[in-house]
């Protein structure tokens, strides 16, 4: 059984508040051990000690810190096998999209090397006479991420690597059902070469997030997860004076014209719908065919693919997803389902009854697809975040790009098509973050930025590529005149450029 504690200053720590909440392992239902839910107090201890690390850390040149960064990639290469298996087993995903996970975590680690280049400021030589202006930017101090169950292993790296890597302190707060992946990456970091204390992870819930919140040392929150909740951390720290940047929820469309390929298509729906049991940020969740042709043709070719979808434990390299990440999660996904049935939508392929043989007690469920949605019902307006389609049939394109549009969410979203012109216009019309033409999950490489639109973020910044470095650091700007100008007395006008 694991007992997992805290890692604060460098070490594993135990848990002192007496509150602690079971590990699972989905694919089996079992219990995998304890994850301790830290204290106000315990948070003060981490705190603590990334303000005792910070100064120094901020005060290394940036190439020595980047370096770390660099040995950390080579300490996971080591052992990526071993990583990704324990992702797998406490997140329910397969080991080979455990494996991706970590991956596109790594990228945005690699961009992070660039940071003393992203870090340089500006200068103006001779911006008056004997006036120079430049600019700097310089590490908020000690900072703190919250993530989501989904993303184990990227999202906490999203966040950590451009933290550190700008000479801040980070204090990562990792969902507390799968909190294994982030522990070993703090030990690794240490391996790496990281000071004690530059990176702590506290684990809990909502006491320990609000004790973020509130504690006047912490100087920006990062959160990913649902939007009720990025809502609340947004508002009560931008409240507290801190920066923050909250990334929530999702209802990502695919548009599909008449002009599709309609095998490439069905590919790439079945892959961004139900990879992963539909719980990635990034998932599919709506498919929007144009035109009642289309649509037949559609669900014609789905229901096959979905119904032979496999279904298996994480540690099945064949199986196509796993199961969800725990019980509440299955009875909420399967709730819906009924939910979508009485408001009166079509499920074509009805994945609900299916029971993993000799995983009875892991939380499965089949594939589902509907067809025949509408706007009006909660199965689209809502995130379901399971292995659920919704076909919205669209009668013209117009009526396609409006429903996209008009979704609360605005996360990612995607057209299929052969025509350029229409993908040209939707690109630049559709009101949502990330656009893929072509391609159904287009997360942006690691250095282009991330970020949804509308309900999907709270905040300025997005997450990775350049302006990652921004949220990280704050700008001062310096105005120097050396020497003349200061004997020829005080000035009481305002100085101009005129
Ligand atoms: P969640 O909102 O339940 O939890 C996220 C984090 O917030 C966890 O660390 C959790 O401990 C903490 N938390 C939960 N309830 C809290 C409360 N009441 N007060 C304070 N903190 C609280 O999300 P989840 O279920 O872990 O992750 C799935 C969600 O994350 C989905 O909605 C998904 O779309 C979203 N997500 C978004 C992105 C993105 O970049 N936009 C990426 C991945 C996941």
């Amino acid at each position: 059984m694991l007992e997992i504690g805290h890692f604060i200053g460098g070490k594993h720590v135990a848990g002192a508040s007496g509150r602690s909440q079971d590990v699972m392992q989905p694919m089996d239902g079992s219990v995998r051990g304890k994850v301790a839910l830290a204290s106000k107090d315990e948070l003060r201890a981490a705190v603590e000690n990334a303000k005792a690390a910070q100064a120094g850390w901020a005060a290394t040149n940036p190439q020595r810190r980047v370096r770390v960064l660099m040995k950390f990639l080579e300490l996971v290469q080591n052992e990526y096998d071993e990583l990704a298996e324990m992702l797998a087993r406490e997140h329910g995903k397969t080991i080979a999209d455990a494996k991706g996970d970590i991956q596109r975590g790594l990228e945005v680690v690699e961009v992070c090397i660039g940071a003393p280049h992203m870090m340089k400021g500006e200068f103006t030589d001779g911006a008056g006479p004997g006036i120079d202006v430049y600019s700097m930017r310089q590490p908020l101090g000690v900072v703190a991420g919250i993530t989501p169950f989904n993303f184990p292993a990227m999202i906490p790296l999203w966040k950590i690597a451009p933290a550190i890597a700008c000479g801040n302190a980070f204090i990562l707060k990792p969902s507390e059902r799968d909190p294994s992946v982030p522990m070993r990456i703090a030990e690794l970091f240490i391996e790496a070469g990281l000071p004690a204390g530059v990176l702590n992870v506290v684990n809990g819930d909502k006491e320990v997030v609000d004790a973020i919140l509130d504690d006047p040392d912490i100087k920006a929150v990062g959160f990913v997860g649902s939007t009720p909740i990025a809502q609340y951390i947004y508002s009560r720290a931008t409240a507290n004076g801190k920066r923050a940047q909250c990334f929530g929820g999702a209802k990502n469309h695919m548009i599909i014209m008449p002009d599709a390929d309609m095998d490439q298509t069905v590919d790439a729906l079945i892959g961004a719908g139900y990879g992963s049991a539909g719980e990635r940020c990034m998932a599919i969740s709506v498919a929007v065919p144009v035109g009642q042709e289309t649509a037949d043709r559609l669900i014609e070719r789905l229901i096959p693919r979905v119904e032979s979808l496999k279904v298996g434990p994480s540690t099945d390299n064949s199986a196509d997803f796993g199961p969800l990440v725990t019980k509440e999660a299955l009875a909420r996904v399967k709730n819906y389902v009924d939910v979508g049935v009485q408001e009166g939508a079509k499920l074509v392929v009805d994945g609900r009854n299916f029971t993993m043989q000799g995983y009875e007690n892991g939380y499965y469920m089949g594939g589902c697809l509907f067809d025949n949605v509408t706007e009006d019902m909660r199965i689209y307006k809502e995130e379901i975040f399971g292995p659920v389609l919704s076909v919205v049939r669209a009668p013209t394109y117009e009526n396609a790009i409006k429903l996209a549009n008009d979704h609360e969410m605005g996360n990612g979203v995607a057209i299929f098509t052969r025509d350029g012109d229409a993908a040209r216009d939707f690109a630049s019309r559709v009101q949502v973050g990330m656009v893929g033409v072509n391609v159904p999950i287009p997360v942006p490489i690691a250095y282009y930025t991330f970020g949804g639109w509308k309900a999907s973020s709270f905040g300025d910044l997005n997450q990775h590529g350049p302006d990652a470095f921004r949220f990280y650091t704050k700008t001062k700007t310096v105005t120097s005149r050396w020497p003349s100008g200061i004997k020829d007395g005080a000035e009481f006008v305002i100085p101009t450029m005129n």
